[in-house]
């Protein structure tokens, strides 16, 4: 239901200076006035901040700030109210608990920005770029989500959008309008080369996806090698040189994520780290199968070896075990002597006890996964695996409607498939309605002039 009035505690449930209890929805002013001491909410003016406190059956709860929304510009089109309490646990579920029983309906998770959605205020990549923000873990990850709650995702599936109409357009007015065929030059001429143009321009999104994907996810990585090579030691290394904070991230994936730092802007989540801490023996620790299946997991290798010592017999196996892996070779211990015993492709001298190479391999590894190409300011990029499947999608679709045009359907058969990555696109930004397209088609094409 779109009317009730939702209340529910939007801070972190934990001790802290402030919790924030907001309400949204018409009565959201009038179930606060029962229990506010200070002015009429109704009567005072919107994106305002009030002072009193927070009475229920004669009793005093807190001394709250409460700032007012007033519909529509606000997060949810309705009426917002914001109580700011403070930061207790308790005091914030009393408050919460008085607004339940004044009339306010306690919001499911998310509900405030559905409601912002079905409103209409945001699309769906924005609803969805408010989680990013949320979970954001890095500078440029951050970026990334705020340009996604900017609308720039929106923006980019409008102009695919908009592009589509236009073939759409062409052939839905040589079907329906015969007689304009001396105005619509309908051929294959003029639909392929444009099918084509947008098949390029999906194909760089999603090239470009892997960027914005290991920004938001950051790079699951390994660190493996034999016992007494520097894996702690170079995990520390890289742990000092940035000030990263080492993060327990919580399973919430099957992989074993244990913890991530942050190297030069890239989340690097490290997975495995058992063998690492206790300077075992990679293989020997965790078993042949769990070493693969460790190494099949990542999307980096870091491979360190110790300078000073032959490669053995188990730095062959797990040479050959990651060949093919995106991988990059540390060399370590190259204080005790210059002169490099092991030369590979992808590979740095570092001395993780003195911290030299550290910035060198830092470098390499941005390389590696965003070439040194990635331009937050000019560009944005698409990084929700929703998102990256509905777009390839949408690109399967208009790849049969080339083929279709190839074996010479009729052309209805190519629209059909144009219309089916419209829908696609669509379900990108929530708008799946299949009248949308024929309001925009007929308001954008002029027939009869
Ligand atoms: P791990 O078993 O691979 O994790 O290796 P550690 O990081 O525990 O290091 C094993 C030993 O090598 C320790 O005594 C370290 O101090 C030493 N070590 C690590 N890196 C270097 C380095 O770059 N140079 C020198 N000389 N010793 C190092």
């Amino acid at each position: 239901m779109m009317n009730d009035t939702i209340a529910q505690i939007s801070s972190a449930l934990g001790q802290g200076a402030i919790s924030i209890v907001r309400l949204s929805g018409d009565k959201s002013f009038e179930i606060v006035n029962k229990i506010f001491t200070g002015p009429n909410l109704k009567e005072v003016a919107t994106h305002t901040v009030h002072y009193g406190h927070i009475n229920y059956n004669g009793k005093n709860i807190d001394e709250v700030l409460i700032t007012v929304f007033k519909a529509p510009k606000t997060f949810t089109t309705e009426d917002i109210v914001e109580i700011n309490c403070h930061g207790g646990v308790f005091v914030a579920n009393k408050i919460l608990e008085t607004l339940l029983l004044e009339g306010a309906r306690s919001a499911n998770p998310g509900e405030f920005t559905e409601r912002a959605f079905l409103s209409g205020r945001i699309d769906l990549t924005q609803a969805e770029a408010v989680m990013d923000i949320i979970e954001a873990k890095s500078d440029l990850s951050l970026s990334l989500a705020n340009k996604g709650l900017d609308g720039e995702i929106f923006k980019l599936i409008v102009g695919l959008r908009t592009k589509l109409l236009n073939i759409i357009a062409h052939i839905e007015v040589n079907i329906d309008y015969p007689e304009y065929d001396d105005v619509i030059e309908l051929s294959n001429i003029i639909i392929k080369p444009k099918i084509k143009d947008l098949l390029e321009n999906i194909n760089n999104l999603l090239e470009k996806a892997n960027y914005g994907k290991v920004i938001k996810d950051g790079v699951k990585t390994a660190i493996i090698g034999k016992p007494n090579v520097g894996k702690s030691s170079l995990l520390n290394a890289l742990l000092r040189e940035d000030k990263a904070i080492v993060t327990e991230i919580q399973g919430t994936t099957r992989d074993i994520v244990e913890g991530s730092i942050n190297i030069g802007g890239i989340i690097l989540n490290l997975i495995d780290t058992a063998g690492i801490r206790e300077s075992d023996d990679f293989i020997e620790k965790i078993g042949i199968d769990k070493a693969k299946s460790v190494i099949n997991e990542a999307e980096l290798i870091l491979f360190v070896l110790d300078n000073n010592q032959l490669l053995s017999t188990d730095d062959e196996k797990l040479l050959d075990l990651t060949k093919d892996k995106k991988r990059i070779i540390i060399i370590n211990k190259t204080d005790l002597n210059k002169e490099l015993a092991h030369t590979f492709k992808h590979s740095i001298a570092v001395s993780a006890l003195n911290k030299t190479g550290i910035d060198d391999l830092e470098n390499m590894i941005k390389q590696m996964f965003l070439s040194g190409e990635v331009n937050l300011i000019d560009q944005t990029y698409i990084s929700n695996a929703r998102h990256i499947s509905k777009l390839n999608e949408a690109l399967m679709s208009l790849k049969d409607a080339l083929k279709a045009i190839k074996d010479e359907l009729p052309i209805d058969m190519v629209e059909i498939d144009l219309k089916n990555a419209w829908s696609t696109l669509g379900e990108i930004i929530g708008d799946t309605s299949t009248t949308s397209l024929l309001e925009e088609l007929f308001s954008k094409f002029c027939l009869g002039k």
